[in-house]
């Protein structure tokens, strides 16, 4: 007899996805096979490898440009707001109606759970088409001019492939640009499927160029000549090295790089729902989120029946097969970034802080760590000042709201926050005390393509999202 209490998977079924044996590049409208060697992309949850897929050469890289150059001086930059809008609802609606292939397929190449991909990135990326579709016709109204820039050359990280893409490719076409695009080395085929969409919206040939390949690809479309806005998300050390290598040109620049936020508990806060904002701050997609909530600020009267609610929480999440529609918790991007998450947590042994992880049995292939949480950690500690960019949370403790502000802005970024008090006025004194792009009351982690997004101080410049997001693809009011 079967025991009703044992687990029974749901995994999602994987038929819905066409994986090619290899893929090319997709420039001017067209898969080319490209000058350069392949690499190959894995599911991180089993180490199967899924495809080969083409490693753009510079000279690649310059007849994606050429092509974007051609369609915006031939077509895109002549064509009507309102003309624009369509292929953008267009694609909008097909993103929609092609949801489930493209969250199974961004589970399998990201390692992210399914109800994460399907109920939040796909659903969010649609809404970023819809949004900026809106703005296409309206820019006069922008507040940043109606001119375009031209070519726009960016790179995305690997932890929210799609959404990242989406962020970059809606506002510039809205705007009138056309782009060159990079994704991640470890997760290139939801951009490709993209690509896949864009012939199938009848978009003109060279208005969307996607070039796989790894940092070298990615220095290339930074460097061109003949690109005139840079759009990057990923590392701080990254940034620095693009924002060093475009200075001196006219490329217009947006940043938008990495995060160690607070998330502040108050004592007087609801306490189970402050532990669920605290999973889903920093077990949201595995941790691999430039705005996680790092670093767990709890006031000191609450915070060992904090510690209690959070520690038991943390040991009922299903860490497991990202294809799983019970999985909460899925599979670390790669082997070389969970060597980083290992060595960071070792590094906060060795400092002295007490570790605990979340009882789990870990798949025996793949890449996983279990949740993980640090107490006893102070300011100086590595694991309170670097980005872990993984699930792994560190727990520091205050007295009073200004050493709460203090120790927060303690740190070289400033990308998001989370305050948890039962008080408005304190939410707002809070917000206003908080050096972060974002700052989040009583919920955290929320997108919307309506709000602003994007950091201060090293976690970059430039906002995506919004009508400030116009901004990056605009010449400006006086133009
Ligand atoms: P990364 O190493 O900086 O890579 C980001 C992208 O840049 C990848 O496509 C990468 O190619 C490419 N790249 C690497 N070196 C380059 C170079 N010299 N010139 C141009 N492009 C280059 O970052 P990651 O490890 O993929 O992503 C994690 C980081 O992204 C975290 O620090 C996180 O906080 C940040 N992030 C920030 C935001 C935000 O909105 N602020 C959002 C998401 C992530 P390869 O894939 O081949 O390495
Ligand atoms: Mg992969």
């Amino acid at each position: 007899m079967t025991n009703i209490f044992e687990y029974a998977p749901a995994p999602e079924s994987r038929a819905i996805v066409d994986i090619k044996p290899s893929y090319g590049l997709f420039i001017n409208g067209e898969f080319v096979d490209g000058n350069g060697t392949s690499f190959k992309t894995v599911n991180p949850a089993t180490e199967e490898v899924l495809a080969e897929v083409a490693e753009a050469t510079d000279a690649d890289v310059d007849e994606a440009v050429k092509a974007a150059r051609r369609a915006y001086t031939r077509v895109w930059s002549r064509m009507s707001g309102a003309e624009r809008a369509k292929y953008l609802y267009r694609i909008a609606r097909i993103i929609q109606e092609r949801g489930r292939e493209l969250a199974v397929l961004e589970s399998i190449d990201n390692g992210k759970p399914i109800k994460e991909s399907r109920d939040v990135d796909v659903p969010i990326v649609a809404a970023h088409f819809f949004y900026y579709a809106g703005w296409a016709d309206k820019l006069k109204y922008s507040g940043y001019g109606e001119t375009p820039l031209g070519v726009a050359g960016q790179v995305i990280p690997w932890n929210f492939p799609l959404l990242m893409l989406a962020w970059k490719i809606a506002p510039a076409l809205a705007c009138g640009n056309t782009v060159v695009l990079k994704p991640a080395e470890t997760t290139p085929l939801t951009a490709l499927l993209f690509a896949e969409i864009c012939q199938q919206a009848d978009l003109p040939p060279g208005v969307v160029n996607i070039v796989t390949g790894a940092g070298d690809t990615g220095r290339a479309i930074v460097s061109h000549p003949d690109v005139d806005k840079v759009a990057f998300t990923g590392s701080t050390e990254v940034g620095k090295a693009i924002a060093r290598a475009v200075a001196g040109s006219d490329k217009k620049v947006t940043l938008e790089l990495g995060g160690k936020a607070a998330n502040i508990v108050f004592d007087d806060a609801p306490l189970d729902q402050a532990v669920e904002g605290i999973v889903n701050g920093i077990f949201f997609n595995q941790g691999h989120v430039c705005c996680a909530g790092s670093r767990l600020l709890v006031q000191e009267s609450v915070a060992d029946e904090v510690m209690d609610r959070l520690k038991r929480r943390m040991a009922t999440l299903r860490v497991g097969d990202p294809l799983d529609k019970n999985t909460d918790v899925g599979a670390i991007n790669s082997a070389e970034q969970l060597a980083k998450i290992r060595e960071l947590s070792q590094v906060g042994e060795d400092e002295g802080a007490e570790r605990w992880s979340a009882p789990c049995d870990l798949p025996a292939n793949g890449y996983w760590f279990a949740p993980t949480v640090f107490t006893g950690v102070s300011q100086a500690h590595r694991i309170a000042r670097e980005e872990i960019f993984g699930p792994v949370l560190s727990v520091l403790t205050f007295r009073t709201p200004s050493e709460a502000v203090e120790k927060a802005n303690n740190t070289p970024f400033g990308l998001s926050a989370g305050v948890w008090t039962d008080k408005g006025s304190r939410i707002l004194s809070m917000a206003n005390r908080l050096r972060a792009g974002v700052v989040w009351a009583n919920t955290f982690n929320k997108f919307d393509p309506t709000s602003p997004f994007g950091g201060y101080k090293e976690s970059g410049y430039g906002r995506e999202g919004g009508r400030h997001g116009l901004e990056a693809y605009l010449k400006g009011a006086d133009a």
